[in-house]
């Protein structure tokens, strides 16, 4: 039991249809062979009537005991045991792959069969074949099977991948059969699935809250979208809780209109406490902007950034920071904590966002498993937003660590025209340019890199500075690791007509007048970074155009993504994709990668899957 335990350790197994579904890479099959299959591996009885050495190889001539036929096997590396092995008389079961050579039968070293008629499965793990083999023998079991939540036709077809009676069973074409294998994408996302609700930890909220939106709604400048409205709804029914406290992620594109959910969520908390964190000073401020503009007169909202603060957040209803919230002592609790642009905190700077969580007692940052009393131990509600659209299959199967809610629709269509240049449009480019900003427009160019490199067939920010500082005024300059950044970006949202910069621009703030991008090297960025780029023009419905500029013809990928500027539908894309090997910003998360289940096609598999913990109860 001990070995077992560490031997799953090794191989990463953490349940049983982990483990069953190490599957064999392929079968060795001893069963007789009945006819003689030239080409391929044959299992035939046959008896030595002579051998000989021929220039220090064995050469053993078998007769077939079914046909009768002769067959000759030459086996190059001979030692006394071979000598011993084959004596002429001696009876056998060979096996090895069969030959013809002018009318004769031949078997290159074949391999003398101790037990005929069985098949041995080989895996291809860290373990030796008999230590996977009697792990597999020992726990994947029909009664295992089912335990674990599994119909008899999966259990059936697992029993026979793994200890098959005969090949036909499982093979056909020389690969498992498509049922086989529709078995395979189930069990692999219901064993993911399972995995994930076995990770979700359920905290009782601090209280339920039942605020009333419609100050907020009726005050709205327009009419909330359907799926804006949905949302609001589902988090209506999460903070009334007081059972469960929320634990809700929304993901809507960029200008799907998050803030607006957001604020309903804030009337939701009243009279008690909300929170909001954002990634940056720029977004939180422009946060505190939208709240006091739209929240009623009466609702207190403070700022706290570092170095600087609005309103009193000690009295406030709302309040909005940087993670300098982190370290205010006297912050206020509150019963409503949420988080903007989750997708743009470092996985660091996550963690501390669970201090903002952590319940009633602030200073006692322990991890979930450590909490051994959950019942009394209170969370407030915690709602996070991002921008970065997963595909749905993944979203289903990340609602089982969190809520998860979908706005995949925008409140006013931007247009946006992309479309991939090349050197010889860089005139054209030119002129338009001039034509944008000719119209008090405002471009923005990413490059690869801050400073030349020998690795990137591009220009960097800095070799091209120059030339676009002597063709233009008002060019303004920055990256992800200028510490004026935030300075550079306001002063240009005011005052700039091109902004040179690298893909860390993607901050949140928003620039109105921004209508023309170019993105340099544009094959060399995962699809949701460019998406991410492109959400920055035309923001305020101003026509807009963002240009892939590459070296490298025909890029499917990239036509793909000019041809549509749904979140969603790129981030289904970017599935697709995803191995095609050319994305080099780290921006595709690694995720789970599946053996048989395939995220873009799979939906179905999916749902049935999570339909499977419906019927278990
Ligand atoms: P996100 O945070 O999802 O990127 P925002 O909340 O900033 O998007 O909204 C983008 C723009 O759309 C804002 O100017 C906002 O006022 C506007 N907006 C939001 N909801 C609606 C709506 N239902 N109808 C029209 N405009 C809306
Ligand atoms: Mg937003």
């Amino acid at each position: 039991m001990e070995e077992a335990k560490q031997l799953f350790k090794k191989l990463k197994i953490h349940t049983l249809l982990d483990l069953a579904l190490i599957i064999p890479a392929s079968y060795n099959d001893t069963t007789l062979s009945t006819t003689l299959e030239l080409g391929k591996v044959n299992t035939l009885e046959a008896k030595v009537i002579d051998t000989n050495i021929f220039s220090g190889k064995l050469r053993v001539t078998f007769q077939l005991l079914q046909s009768g036929r002769r067959l000759s096997s030459t086996f190059f590396r001979v030692t006394p045991y071979h000598h011993k092995l084959f004596e002429v008389g001696s009876n056998h079961v060979i096996q090895g792959k069969l030959e013809e050579y002018k009318g004769y039968l031949q078997m290159s070293q074949p391999k003398s069969i101790k037990q005929i008629g069985k098949i041995t499965p080989k895996y291809k793990t860290l373990l030796k074949e008999s230590e996977i083999a009697s792990l597999i023998e020992c726990y994947v079991t029909e009664r295992n099977l089912f335990n674990e939540g599994l119909d008899s036709k999966e259990v059936a077809t697992l029993m026979h991948i793994h200890f098959p009676k005969s090949m036909e069973e499982v093979y056909e074409n020389g690969a498992f059969k498509p049922d086989f294998v529709k078995v395979l994408k189930f069990v692999e996302a219901f064993n993911h699935l399972k995995k994930l609700r076995g990770k979700r930890a359920d905290f009782p909220a601090l209280r339920a809250l039942h605020g009333d939106i419609k100050p907020f709604v009726e005050n709205l400048p327009f009419t909330l979208t359907d799926e804006q409205q949905e949302v609001i709804t589902q988090i209506q029914q999460d903070l009334a809780r007081k059972d469960k406290a929320a634990k809700r992620m929304v993901v809507g594109d960029v200008g799907s209109g998050k803030t607006m959910v957001i604020l309903a969520s804030v009337m939701m908390a009243l009279p008690y406490k909300s929170i909001l964190m954002a990634p940056t000073s720029l977004l939180a401020l422009q946060l505190y902007e939208e709240a006091c503009k739209h929240l009623p007169k009466e609702v207190k909202v403070a700022l706290v950034m570092q170095g600087k603060d609005e309103g009193d957040y000690r009295e406030a209803d709302f309040i909005i920071g940087t993670h300098a919230l982190l370290y205010k002592e006297d912050l206020p609790q509150a019963s409503l904590v949420m988080v903007d642009e989750q997708h743009r905190f470092g996985t660091k700077q996550r963690q501390s966002l669970e201090a903002l969580v952590s319940g009633e007692d602030k200073h006692l940052k322990c991890s979930t498993s450590e909490v051994l009393n959950a019942e009394s131990y209170k969370k407030p509600h915690f709602i996070q937003f991002s921008a970065t659209p997963i595909p749905r299959t993944q979203a289903m199967m990340e609602s089982e660590l969190l809520d998860v809610s979908l706005i995949t629709t925008t409140p006013f269509q931007r247009e946006v025209l992309t479309q991939t240049i090349s050197k010889p449009d860089f005139p054209n480019l030119l002129g338009h340019i001039k034509e944008e900003i000719a119209q008090k427009h405002q471009v923005l160019i990413i490059y690869p890199l801050v400073e030349e490199s020998t690795e990137v067939p591009y220009q960097s920010l800095e070799e091209s500075r120059g030339f676009w500082e002597s063709k233009f005024d008002n060019v303004y300059v920055t990256h992800g690791k200028d510490k004026q950044k935030e300075e550079v970006l306001l002063e240009f949202r005011e005052k700039g007509d091109i902004l040179l910069a690298t893909t860390v621009v993607e901050v949140g703030i928003s620039l109105p007048r921004l209508t023309l991008i170019v993105i340099v090297g544009a094959e060399r960025l995962g699809l949701a970074t460019l998406h991410q780029l492109r959400g920055r023009v035309g923001r305020n419905g101003l026509k807009s155009w963002c240009y892939l500029y590459s070296n490298s013809h025909a890029n499917e990928r990239l036509t793909r993504f000019t041809q549509t500027t749904n979140g969603f539908d790129i981030a289904k894309l970017d599935l697709k994709f995803r191995d095609s090997g050319d994305i080099l910003d780290g921006t595709i998360q690694s995720g789970q990668k599946f053996k048989w289940l395939d995220m873009g096609e799979d939906e179905k598999v999916i749902v049935k899957a999570k339909n499977r913990f419906g019927s278990m109860g």
